[in-house]
């Protein structure tokens, strides 16, 4: 089974083509435009996307060494995301998938960066269910757990900010360009992660807050530059190591609350952050602590792309799951 499938949900417009499980292609086309501004722009995105779909399906087409008649199936991200960026994606999805008589799949982007896990990887095993699914992102943080494919329960999840945007403000304070995450995971490994103390959040259960953080630590920067105005670039190693420690201590508590309460020690972590160095090296440090089981992604399918979108799509050929034309993108959708 040939799949195309396409992801626009935020600022990267993605196609990959699947051979079953098999990744053949995966082209993500990032957008420069938004790190003068500091975050997405979603009109700027959406006009991004319209111009970067059409290359960047034919750049997915050539690298997987096919033609369009052999696709099988199409896949998209239905949401959730900016509503404009994810139009270009539907659409373009839709179309092709009415052009090429072929079944769609209109796919959900979080079982995306949840079952990127089972794209067959050589060095990377899949896990069996059930599974905890740890979705760390841009606009997610969530405790999941997986009892199948397409069984997926919410069991935690942030009350406000995501993790990703906890480390983008971060960045954002320090002066660092946007997504601030990726630096401050570079930054971080050169600094001392004691070097300064933030105070975790105290809420309780398996759900996560991190607004606090980010306001605690713009007034202990503000604090510092008055006796300081070179505090930033003085300690920036420093500051990056101890936030990020910070960020991890918050994660590990409630994955290891998770664990606790639901008995389940196969833990998967996935989405933009769980690039991050730090986060991959205290997840794996459980195995031989804790006997904890760990999928930690490719570093490719960490951050969005469309290969995410064609494994789900790929799940739902084989369980029947098309959709019709009628499909529509949504800003929100339920897990
Ligand atoms: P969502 O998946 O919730 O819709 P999104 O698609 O915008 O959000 P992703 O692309 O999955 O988010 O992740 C992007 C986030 O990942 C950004 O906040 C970025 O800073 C963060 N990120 C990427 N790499 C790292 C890293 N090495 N360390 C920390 N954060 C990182
Ligand atoms: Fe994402």
């Amino acid at each position: 089974v040939f799949t195309l499938a396409i992801e626009s949900s935020c600022d990267d417009t993605s196609a990959a083509v699947l051979q079953n499980d098999k990744v053949l292609s995966n082209v993500v086309a990032g957008q420069k435009i938004h790190e003068q501004y500091g975050g997405v722009v979603p009109e700027l995105a959406s006009r991004a996307h319209q111009q970067n779909i059409v290359p960047v399906v034919e750049l997915a087409l050539r690298n997987a060494g096919i033609t369009k008649n052999q696709l099988n199936a199409v896949a998209f991200t239905q949401g959730p995301g900016l509503l404009g960026s994810l139009l270009v994606g539907s659409s373009f999805a839709k179309s092709l998938s009415a052009a090429l008589q072929i079944p769609l799949f209109a796919v959900h982007h979080m079982h995306g960066h949840i079952l990127a896990h089972f794209i067959d990887e050589a060095g990377f095993d899949k896990p069996t269910f059930p599974f905890l699914a740890v979705t760390i992102s841009g606009g997610h943080t969530q405790i999941v757990r997986v009892d199948s494919h397409f069984s997926m329960t919410v069991i935690g999840e942030t009350t406000d900010d995501a993790v990703g945007e906890a480390f983008d403000k971060t960045a954002k304070i320090l002066g660092l360009p946007y997504p601030g995450g990726p630096l401050i995971d570079k930054y971080a490994a050169e600094g001392n992660s004691k070097a300064f103390a933030f105070t975790k959040p105290k809420i309780s259960g398996l759900d996560f807050s991190f607004s606090g953080l980010k306001t605690q630590i713009l007034y202990f920067i503000r604090k510092k530059q008055v006796e300081n105005p070179n505090f930033i670039e003085e300690h920036l190693a420093d500051i990056c190591a101890s936030v990020q420690q910070t960020i991890i201590d918050i994660l590990m508590d409630k994955i290891t609350l998770a664990v606790a309460e639901t008995g389940i020690t196969q833990v998967a972590i996935g989405g933009g952050v769980s690039a991050n160095s730090g986060i991959r090296k205290a997840l794996k440090a459980t195995e031989s602590e804790r006997g904890w089981k760990t999928y930690i992604p490719k570093f490719e399918y960490t951050t969005d792309n469309a290969a995410m979108i064609g494994i789900v799509g790929y799940y739902q050929y084989l369980s029947d799951m098309q959709v019709n034309q009628n499909v529509v993108a949504k800003a929100r959708i339920q897990m």
